[in-house]
């Protein structure tokens, strides 16, 4: 194959250009980073894994009518995607207080908020992805009232739908992460869900046992990451149910 031009690559996915205007391919790797990158290490499978679950949730939230930038997955890591002028924040939901909501408010971590509650980082490592107000959103231009409206009604969407699939098989989603990117139809600018969803972006914990299905355990190193990612993918129907170990390569195309 043709070498394709890299574009971008972040700590866990590269982006080449597509074979058309106006698309990406999306290549996830094995690369776990945490913690801004300090804690680093590679997890055999986790990128084949996201690739499916980024696009089991995708097209399920476009079946629901809620638009993404995926288009299709090309093979077991990489995706093709519509290219978005992204909006440099992390659009977080949280359900339950965990991570850094509950270490700012001195919250015990599994306290149920009293609603879904939105919240936005401005992207910059160098930062450290510092929580901002929607006042500085505006004011600094990355988008304006009515974009953080409909930002706010999609999140709340992808949350309602994220939480019904997730309870479904057992899991509680505590929160996660979405990018929302800018696409151009003509002169039409339409918001639509980007990046990758996977259990890389959320906090799921297992209902019955409180076992944490995601990227806490390599965080807080709690087990073996690439088994936890399996188990999930695994109750979604995204592997097939005879997969019990995500270093098996039966990962079918
Ligand atoms: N998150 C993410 N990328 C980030 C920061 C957070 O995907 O750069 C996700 C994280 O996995 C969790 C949710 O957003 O599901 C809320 O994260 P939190 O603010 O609690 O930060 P953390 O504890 O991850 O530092």
């Amino acid at each position: 194959m043709a070498r394709r031009k890299k574009i971008y690559e972040g700590k866990a996915k590269i982006l080449y250009e597509g074979p058309e205007p106006g698309t990406i391919v999306q290549y996830f790797k094995d690369d776990a980073t945490a913690f801004n990158a300090e804690k680093k290490a590679t997890i055999d499978g986790k990128g084949a894994l996201n690739n499916r679950l980024s696009e089991f949730f995708m097209k399920g939230l476009a079946g629901i009518g809620v638009p993404t930038h995926f288009i299709k997955r090309l093979n077991m890591r990489e995706q093709l995607v519509r290219q978005v002028e992204i909006i440099p924040l992390e659009v977080i939901v949280r359900n339950v207080a965990a991570g850094s909501m509950a270490k700012r408010l001195g919250m015990e971590e599994g306290a149920q908020l009293p609603r879904p509650i939105v919240e936005f980082s401005y992207k910059d490592d160098s930062l450290g992805d510092p929580l901002v107000p929607e006042e500085y959103v505006i004011a600094f231009g990355w988008a304006n009232q009515q974009d953080m409206e409909d930002i706010v009604s999609m999140a709340l969407r992808v949350n309602d739908f994220l939480s019904g699939v997730f309870f479904g098989v057992g899991i509680k989603l505590v929160d996660f992460k979405i990018e929302i990117g800018r696409v151009w139809d003509n002169d039409f600018m339409r918001l639509i869900v980007a990046d990758e969803i996977s259990p890389d972006s959320c906090r799921l914990w297992d209902i019955e046992t409180g076992r944490k299905l995601d990227k806490d355990v390599f965080r807080r190193d709690l087990g073996d990451l690439a088994d936890a990612y399996t188990e999930v993918a695994r109750r979604l129907g995204v592997l097939p149910s005879n997969v019990t170990h995500a270093h098996t390569p039966t990962l079918i195309n």
